[in-house]
């Protein structure tokens, strides 16, 4: 089937409240423009030099993603013009956002990456750590990066019981969260869900599904 015809059948399936973050990583800018001309605006990046060099060739109306793990030194490139930052697990990351925010008078929208994958190689907060962020006195001073949900990536098994505990897992972080320190209407957002699981997912309470070899096909990162 052809990018348009994958595009139209995850879309077809997801439920109005859940966005599509379409990813492109590794793929070249054509592939990228079919996706653009079936009427995809979403596209989701893990490198940041691969996320600014399709930044500055592609359209200007698609909202970048970025979905992998961020260095503190690249955030620079991408504060200037990126939508959402997925991957945001540690203090000192959310206050280099919060900079590089300012310095470019944005508010920076990320969310919060939450480790609930057996696999200890995923990056991520556990909860300790993120109530302690959270209840810092200088996390209400930054200004300049605005945390809308949660992010987590589920363990990489058949198992589909454990998959399924580990999303809801988050969901259910997610709403301790919401009652305990974002009541804000703008803390929303539930990142998880990938093209081998994002059924499961949406099921779970997933509000944005992160899709990428379901839509392009097969990345070869030879
Ligand atoms: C690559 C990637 C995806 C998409 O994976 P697929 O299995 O191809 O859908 C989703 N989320 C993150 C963080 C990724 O790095």
């Amino acid at each position: 089937m052809s990018i348009a015809e994958n595009l139209e059948k995850i879309q077809s399936t997801l439920p109005e409240h859940v966005q599509l973050v379409a990813v492109s990583k590794t793929k070249p800018n054509e592939q990228l423009m079919e996706a653009y001309d079936a009427g995809n605006r979403v596209f989701g990046e893990n490198k940041v030099q691969e996320l600014t060099g399709k930044y500055e060739v592609l359209p200007k109306d698609i909202e970048w993603h970025m979905i992998g793990h961020l260095q503190r030194n690249k955030v620079k490139y991408i504060a200037p013009f990126v939508t959402l930052i997925h991957g945001v697990d540690s203090k000192r990351l959310l206050v280099e956002i919060n900079k590089q925010g300012a310095k470019n008078g944005r508010v920076i929208d990320v969310l919060l990456q939450m480790h609930i994958a057996i696999e200890s190689t995923k990056f991520g907060f556990d909860k300790a750590e993120l109530l302690e962020m959270l209840d810092a006195p200088e996390f209400a001073e930054l200004q300049n990066v605005r945390p809308v949900g949660l992010m987590g990536m589920a363990s990489y098994t058949d198992n589909e019981a454990q998959v399924r505990s580990e999303f809801a897992s988050l969901k259910s972080l997610f709403d301790e969260l919401k009652a305990s320190h974002f009541s804000d209407a703008s803390f929303k957002e539930i990142s998880m869900g990938m093209s081998g699981d994002y059924p499961l997912a949406i099921e779970e309470g997933s509000t944005m599904v992160r899709v990428g070899s379901a839509i392009f096909g097969a990345r070869n990162y030879a």
